[in-house]
């Protein structure tokens, strides 16, 4: 309990009232997840881990509710059925449940333009394999960062203190975290603000959450694969953009999210409360697991729950700039935290490691190691590439880029 306290304590004290957390229910509270009903019927599959009938169905979604420590069970029965890192959304309160299933209104997407060359094509190429990978070495050496876990914590405070470390060199950007009530992870955002249009934001995100089987706090889960490498994409990109000197026109925020693997609890907070706050979001893109070889080279952009024209564009940027091809493939309902934002109206993508099949089958174990990935991070450099790209490209940079003399 003293832990917990002192965290929360932490979490309170660094946080920006920007992003003040709204009443919740407190940490037992019951939480209402929503599933796929085309999941729930699909043949041959055990029973499903949730007893008892919906409280809420629209014939597409239907919702249970369940006691917290169910979500982890659920997490596996998702995993070992259907192999996705999410699969469902998790909900505090039963209103949000009731709210999510609600048509969004969708922000008209884009128009995107690829015009940046002569900026981007320089930064693609200070990306190295050294630094994603010593973002990924760093963060599986925690025992977990599981979103109830002591390490889970430590984790997103490892980050917050590396982010901070970048946004010292960049004039106005800061580093937050962002709390979640109903549990004790929190997310972390870096934002570059923008120098002419602050108000437009492009979201570049990964769930720094790790979890191994059931959901033990203790168990071993070094997420090296699932989503280290995610976080360690969007930080190498930070590091080449911070070095640069190089000014976005439009707000630039990295975003770690956590709880991704109990319900993308983090990113639904985090897009409730840009969508309540009429935040401008110009596009989002997710990385979720980038390390594993299984198809061979090429990023495979998700053909579903993300918007086709942001998903479209975004490929061409990855064929412009990071030096493989791009490919697609399929997921499935809620896979990954592109799904809070495509809920909530915001045009999103997702850039994924080999088609879904290919994918990594160590995710949730203590298997999910650099050494499963290949021993190195190469696998993941195109991935930092586009991220770089997808920052400027959408975000724009100012003409008269100023070179940091600060370090
Ligand atoms: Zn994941």
């Amino acid at each position: 309990m003293k832990i917990l306290g002192l965290s929360v304590l932490l979490v309170v004290s660094v946080s920006a009232s920007d992003f003040d957390v709204p009443p919740a229910p407190a940490p037992e509270a019951p939480v209402w997840v929503a599933v796929d009903h085309a999941d729930l019927a699909k043949a041959g599959l055990p029973a499903f881990p949730i007893s008892g009938v919906p409280e809420i169905t629209d014939g597409r979604t239907a919702v249970f509710k369940v006691r917290p420590d169910m979500l982890p069970v659920l997490s596996q029965f998702m995993h070992d059925n259907f192999k996705r890192c999410g699969g469902y959304f998790a909900h505090s309160t039963k209103a949000a449940a009731q709210a999510s299933m609600r048509p969004t209104v969708v922000v008209a997407a884009g128009p995107y333009t690829l015009d940046q060359q002569a900026v981007v094509t320089p930064l693609v190429a200070a990306v190295t394999e050294s630094g994603i990978r010593a973002t990924i070495d760093k963060l599986a050496a925690f025992n977990n960062r599981y979103y109830q876990s002591e390490t889970g914590v430590t984790a997103s405070n490892w980050i917050l203190a590396r982010w901070s470390e970048l946004a010292a060199k960049i004039p106005g950007a800061s580093v937050e975290l962002f709390a979640h009530a109903s549990w004790k992870q929190p997310s972390v955002i870096l934002t570059i603000p923008g120098s002419e249009f602050p108000d437009e934001i492009v979201v570049l995100g990964g769930h720094l959450d790790s979890i191994s089987g059931w959901g033990n706090s203790g168990a071993r889960a070094p997420g090296a694969d699932d989503n280290a490498s995610g976080i360690a994409v969007l930080t190498e990109a930070a590091r080449v953009i911070a070095e640069s000197g190089v000014r976005p026109k439009r707000t630039i925020q990295f975003m770690g999210y956590a709880a991704e693997e109990v319900g993308l609890r983090g990113s639904q907070e985090i897009a409730a409360k840009y969508s309540t706050g009429g935040k401008k979001v110009i596009g989002v893109i997710q990385f979720d697991m980038s390390n594993f070889k299984g198809t061979g080279a090429g990023i495979y952009f998700l053909t579903d729950f993300v918007d086709p024209t942001l998903s479209a564009f975004t490929a061409k940027l990855a064929t412009q700039y990071s030096g493989v091809t791009a490919f697609t493939t399929k997921c499935g309902y809620a896979c990954s935290d592109h799904a809070s934002w495509t809920k909530k109206g915001f045009p999103s993508a997702m850039a994924f490691e080999a088609t879904f099949d290919d994918s990594n089958k160590a995710i949730h174990s203590e298997r999910d190691t650099l050494a499963t990935s290949g021993g190195d991070a190469s696998h993941s450099i195109p991935f930092a590439k586009l991220s770089v790209a997808f920052a400027l490209e959408l975000a724009k940079t100012a003409p008269a880029a100023v070179k940091v003399t600060s370090r």
